[in-house]
């Protein structure tokens, strides 16, 4: 199908360099490239002299000691996360150790829903199952630093337990890998759930932030309207799974291929969960019809319609 969003994949950070990318926010990218994560998980300074980190990143020893040196003569007060897979979270135990900051997140790891039988070794390998946060913050808690504010944004949908943070002084907010600029977000079930994720780009769309900082790649601008059409891909891919059900039942091998043309071959797994969380949410509405609870080796059919009684 053809792609409605217009990315930016502009980047122009180094592994190991602090670089300004907003009023008192400066950038570090560890170097960690690959499909998913596009040149390296991104973490924020937020502050000068008394600062706070979001996103501290993977446990990997050159990231931290670059954040670290970043900070160099200065406090850090306050550690941030914005969701707990692997590429965000585990630097945050030396994070703190060497600077004694606490640490704010929405919770521990936790799953959109109950595991089926052979999705545990997979969620192992992304999930950081050893995080938890000092102070568990609520939608809208407010946190004040020296010099800022932020404003905590419950925003599950990538990982149950995603959160936003808007930095009022700057008026933007770090969208970790709820939005990013370079692409769309993975929504992979149990981690992930297509019905929350819909609901908070909603709730996205609806504030006025112009500008997203992600938690990969660049800065997202026009950060409303671009909202509005990651929101109308979701829906045009809703609107092809179903169009290729209409022509009969279908197993999801059959919807990507379908659906994904050109697919990069290193992708075909997380587009075959993607669909699966379209048809989880299809299901949940009543939609698509599919034997006991939905599934990756499930087959899926539209829900045949009552004909109304005359
Ligand atoms: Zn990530």
């Amino acid at each position: 199908m053809s792609d409605d969003i217009t990315y930016n994949r502009a980047f122009d950070l180094v592994p190991g360099q602090a670089v300004e990318v907003a009023p008192d926010v400066r950038a570090v990218v560890a170097n960690n490239p690959g499909p998913f994560t596009y040149k390296g998980t991104v973490s924020y300074i937020i502050g000068r002299g008394k600062v706070a980190i979001l996103d501290p990143g993977p446990d990997d020893e050159t990231h931290i000691a670059a954040l670290l040196d970043a900070v160099r003569g200065e406090t850090v007060t306050d550690i941030f996360v914005t969701h707990t897979h692997r590429d965000h979270s585990p630097a945050v135990p030396r994070v703190k150790a060497a600077t004694g900051a606490t640490v704010y997140a929405e919770g521990p790891h936790r799953l959109a829903r109950p595991v089926h039988i052979g999705e545990a070794g997979r969620l192992d390998a992304s999930a950081d199952l050893e995080f938890s946060p000092d102070v568990a913050l609520a939608d809208g808690s407010v946190v004040s630093g020296n010099g800022w504010t932020i404003e905590a944004i419950t925003t599950p949908g990538h990982t149950a337990n995603h959160m936003a943070y808007a930095l009022k002084e700057a008026d933007l907010i770090f969208s970790g890998d709820h939005v990013m600029a370079w692409s769309t977000s993975i929504v992979a079930p149990p981690d992930g759930a297509m019905s929350d994720y819909m609901a908070s780009l909603a709730k996205l769309a609806s504030r006025s932030e112009p500008v997203y900082l992600p938690g990969h790649g660049g800065a997202v601008r026009d950060a409303p309207r671009f909202v509005q059409s990651y929101i109308r891909h979701r829906q045009g891919r809703e609107a092809s799974i179903l169009h290729r059900l209409e022509k009969g039942a279908a197993d999801i091998p059959t919807l990507v291929r379908a659906i994904y043309i050109g697919l990069d071959p290193r992708l075909i797994g997380a587009a075959s969960l993607s669909v699966l969380a379209h048809l989880e949410d299809l299901v949940a509405r009543g939609l698509v019809s599919t034997e006991g609870a939905p599934s990756i080796g499930g087959t899926y059919r539209l829900t045949e319609v009552p004909l109304p009684a005359a």
